[in-house]
This record gives structure tokens, sequence and C-alpha cells, in this order.
């Protein structure tokens, strides 16, 4: 198989695997319980917190680990709105977020919060005028994500955490498909953060908060990560996420400059009739979505089944509804249905990658050859 859905989630890496082992064999202990073994898988748990710190790289904060990034962004969004002070009933958002902040923003509207929703322009950024029109005194917190999981594009985070200071309100910045690709910029008070997406195992995330922005508990138990989220945490996964982080933090140069290789292998091996959906240059190079007129992605995916790539979004995938962000970028049903998604990043190689989009294009052509 050849594996280009880098956004849907990554390989775990071979150093990843090994650090876990042990926590996933022998050693079994309680990190909460106050025995010898105990503590010594309170202190792997808090190696690995650090060696994720690390990779988020962001001062005057520290991070909370979670059952995923979905858990915490639903954590961000809804305790920072349990915390929030008189009159402070605004949230603002993109609509090309992922579904675990829509959905929660949808479900928090219902509970009476004023949400506003960005547009964002052909190129997937937001203008900045836009935010700065809907920012006043009334707005809570601002959740805009770094690199976008269907299309790639990364916004203007730090501008977007600066305007959002200027009146007040917190900014939270879904990290999930930024963290050990791009610099996750200055300025979020709230960033979350997902092992599987960069190596690490899956079910595990977590939420770097800076001090004093700590959003209240929504899930409620033995209070273990600082009070603020309770259930006991899994060694073993904290250990793979905080090797992966490790990983990712050392190999930041060589992953960067291997991703710009393929990308610029990728564009000179298209062929003619692809479309780059949203910013080619704002854009994290590991991620390609594409489309072209005519083509049945759904059809192209199932004839080319020992290619591992993907329609719109993973999530949007399974459903059948096109593409939000691609909806979102201006593209019609139709448009949005002709489009394909490749992620790939560390462990693709140049020859499989072209030897996948050959493929592709030849099947892609093949398939305009019997409508006409
Ligand atoms: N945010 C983005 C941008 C994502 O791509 C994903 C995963 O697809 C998530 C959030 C959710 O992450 P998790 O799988 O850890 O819940």
């Amino acid at each position: 198989m050849i594996y280009l859905d880098y956004q849907a989630t990554t390989p775990v890496a071979l150093e990843v695997a090994q650090a876990m082992r042990p926590w996933a064999e022998e050693k079994f202990a309680n990190p909460h319980s106050p025995s010898r073994w105990g503590a010594e898988a309170a202190a792997a748990v808090e190696v690995a917190r650090d060696q994720v710190e690390r990779a988020v790289g962001l001062l005057g904060g520290s991070v909370a680990f979670t059952g995923s990034a979905t858990e915490a962004l639903n954590w961000a969004l809804k305790g920072t709105v349990e915390n929030a002070p008189p009159g402070r009933d605004r949230l603002i958002t993109v609509a090309t977020e992922h579904a675990a902040v829509l959905d929660t923003c949808e479900w928090l509207a219902g509970e009476g919060v004023d949400v506003t929703i960005l547009p964002v322009g052909q190129d997937g950024l937001i203008d900045l005028d836009d935010l700065r029109r809907e920012l006043d005194e009334r707005v809570l917190l601002v959740a805009v994500m770094l690199v976008n999981n269907e299309i790639g594009v990364i916004q203007p985070v730090a501008e977007i955490a600066r305007l959002a200071h200027e009146v007040g309100a917190l900014m939270l910045c879904d990290a999930v498909q930024g963290l050990g690709r791009v610099p996750i910029p200055e300025g979020p008070d709230l960033v979350a953060v997902s092992a599987h997406k960069i190596h690490g195992p899956k079910g595990i995330g977590a939420l770097w908060m800076r001090k004093g922005a700590e959003p209240a508990p929504i899930i409620h138990g033995g209070g273990q990560e600082r009070g603020l989220r309770s259930g006991t945490l899994s060694p073993a996964l904290c250990v793979g996420f905080g090797a992966a982080a490790k990983l990712a933090s050392e190999r930041r140069d060589q992953d960067h400059q291997h991703v710009e290789r393929l990308w610029g292998e990728v564009i000179e091996a298209l062929g003619p009739g692809w479309t780059i959906n949203g910013s080619s240059a704002a854009r994290y190079h590991g991620n390609l979505n594409i489309r072209r007129d005519g083509l049945d992605a759904a059809r192209l995916i199932a004839d080319l089944r020992d290619i591992a790539f993907s329609l719109g979004s993973a999530c949007a995938s399974g459903s059948g509804r096109p593409s939000h962000v691609l909806r979102a970028i201006g593209l019609s049903d139709r448009e949005a249905r002709s489009s394909i998604r490749f992620g790939f990043g560390r462990y693709t190689t140049q020859d499989e990658l072209v030897d996948a989009l050959s493929r592709i294009d030849a099947a892609a052509r093949a398939q305009q050859d019997i409508a006409a």
C-alpha cells in the first residue's frame, strides 16, 4: 500500500513503539498511586509532558493530557464559556474549522452562546478585516486553527491572537495539523494537539494552557490532571506522545526539507487538468488537495484500493456529504465531489509519491475517456 493520508493519521514511528513497549507490557502501575511503581510511572508521564510542551514551543503555560484533541477542543470551548466573566457571551470561529470546534460551537449556541462563524476566501484564509469588524467587548474567545486538515492552508494565528487580545478576548488554536510541521506562533492562550498526527499513538491529545487561562473542567472525577481533568492517565500513551513530540522537535528541519522536496516533485508530476484547492503559498506543503472537472473522486478511490488517499477530510468521507471546507472556499457540490486529498510526510518516499500520482492521473483520465 502507498499511504498518502497523513492528515487522517500518521504511521507510528518505530522509536515511539519502542518507547511505549515496556509501559504496554510489564509496567502497569497507576501513575496516580503512591507506590514506588506508581511514582516511576508518574515520572515517565512528567517527562512526556515536558517533551510535548517543548514541541508546542510556547512559553508561560503548560499541558494537560486528554483522550484526544477532540476532547481538548471541547474542554477549551465549553470550559472557557463556563468560566466567562459577566457580559462575555460571544464566540468567534471560522467556517473551515474541524467538526470538533464547529459542532461544539453549535452545541454552545443551543445553550445561549452567541456564535459568529467567519467566512474564508477562495484561498481558504480569513480576512482579518472581517475579524476586526466582529470583535467587541462581548467576545470571550476566538477559535481559529493553524493548519487546515483538508486543504493545508495556514491561518495568520499570531495576528488573530493579537486582535483578540485587544478586546480582552482569549484565543484558542487547533494546532493538531501544525504541531511538528510548522512553528506554532506566539499568541494563543489555548492550543489543542494530538499524538496520532505526529507519528504517535491514537487516543491521546493535550491542551496547552497559558497560565491563568485554564478552562473549567468538563470531565469530573479524581482530578488527576491538576484538578482540571479527571481520569487515570495511560503512561504508555503519554510516553508514546512524548517520544513522538521529542522526535518531531529533533527532526523538525529534516522533516520540513523532506516535505518541501516532495511538494516540488508533486507539483512537477501533476499532469494538466488539475487545480489546487486553497492557497499554495500559505500552506503546509505536506497537503495537496486537488480537483479535476468531471472527476468522480469516490470512484477513483474505489478503483485504486492500494493507494490510501482521501476525499476532503476523513470525517466527511464516510458521511457522503461534500466537505464543508471545500464548500466554504466557494466550490460547488460537484467540484467538491471531484476533489481528492493527499497527505504525505516523514516516511513517504519520492518514488512512491510519483508512482501514486501518475496512477491517479491515468485513472482520472480514463474516467473521462469512458464518460466522453
Ligand atoms: N482538529 C484537526 C484539525 C484534526 O485534523 C483532527 C483530527 O482529524 C482533530 C482536530 C481531532 O483530533 P483527534 O483525532 O485527536 O480527536
